[in-house]
């Protein structure tokens, strides 16, 4: 089992150690539109991690029925305060929203969740990667935030000590926030890359190609242990709330049987994102101190 809990809790360490070296704390706005429960743990999660590492949590709680104006007016304001170095939205937007013009708000440099196409375009191009993502103290402004999930996702196959080069690997799953980017991270990391999604073919056969095998869908416990090669190394980034309670995209026990390694859920993929975007705010705050000095 890989023990995500125990890896991010190391670099949320880190984090805290360099904030502690600070005058003034990072600061990182949330904005969590709508009743959705998930959402609100979540943030809840991601607040009360800032707060144990120093960093500033600035919040901001929208009603579902918000209008667009209202929200872009938010987020821009945020984009524009000194005192903010990092600007997170809750994804999903309830309906009716459109989720690019709220994006399209905020400064690269304060994207921690790194979705702004600047962002993504610099990780698509391999100018970005998690080694980068990791060094919390850069002696220049970021060029640019990679997502943290999937950042996330390869420091747990790094600390695994997981070869990603020459290997083969396989994502179900296609997403901004998820599948794209840890497509171009294993990419740029000299993986052998397959992206799946909803019209893939022969699913099952294509995973068992896989050295490693990554399932971002939503869908629980999808992926079987006769999915999985023998050895293999499957991340579970999957989080779904079911009468059982929270389950992976992995049915867990089948495929620990199979693979030589698995991550479980909860503690797997979820404390990564949580360290990992206590370091981009880290980070972000670095490309504010030298926009404040200029
Ligand atoms: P998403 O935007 O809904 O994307 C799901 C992807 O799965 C899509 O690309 C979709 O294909 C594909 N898919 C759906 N059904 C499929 C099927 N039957 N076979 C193959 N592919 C299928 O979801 P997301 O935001 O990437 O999140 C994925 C999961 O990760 C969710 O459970 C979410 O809660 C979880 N998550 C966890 C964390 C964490 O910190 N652990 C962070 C983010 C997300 P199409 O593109 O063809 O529609």
């Amino acid at each position: 089992m890989i023990d995500g809990k125990a890896i991010a809790a190391a670099l949320r360490e880190r984090v805290a150690d360099v904030v502690s070296r600070r005058e003034h704390g990072p600061g990182l706005a949330t904005v969590l539109v709508g009743d959705d429960p998930a959402s609100h743990v979540y943030v809840a999660n991601k607040r009360k991690a800032c707060e144990a590492a120093g960093i500033r949590s600035i919040h901001h709680e929208l009603a579902a029925d918000v209008g667009q104006a209202e929200l872009v007016e938010l987020v821009a304001a945020l984009d524009d305060d000194d005192e903010v170095d990092g600007i997170l939205v809750q994804l999903p937007l309830p309906d009716g929203l459109d989720v690019d013009a709220v994006l399209a708000e905020i400064s690269p440099a304060k994207d921690v969740d790194g979705l702004t196409p600047a962002n993504a375009g610099l990780l698509s191009q391999g100018r970005i990667g998690v080694a980068e993502a990791l060094e919390l103290e850069p002696q220049a402004p970021p060029l640019g935030l990679i997502p943290c999930t999937p950042a996330g996702c390869v420091e747990l196959l790094h600390r695994s000590g997981v070869e990603i080069e020459g290997a083969e690997a396989v994502i179900i799953g296609r997403s901004n926030l998820v599948g794209r980017p840890l497509a171009s991270l294993l990419l740029n990391a000299n993986a052998t890359v397959t992206a799946c999604h909803s019209r893939t073919r022969d699913l099952d056969s294509v995973c068992r190609r896989a050295d490693i095998l990554i399932a971002a869908v939503g869908r629980a416990e999808m992926v079987q242990g006769d999915w999985v090669k023998p050895g293999a190394t499957v991340i579970d980034v999957g989080m779904n709330r079911t009468e059982a309670g929270l389950v992976g995209d992995v049915d867990y026990e089948s495929v620990a049987a199979v693979a030589g390694r698995v991550t479980p859920v909860p503690g797997g993929v979820g404390p990564m994102t949580i360290a990992m975007l206590l370091a981009n705010t880290v980070r972000a705050s670095t490309a504010s101190a030298s926009r404040k000095s200029a």
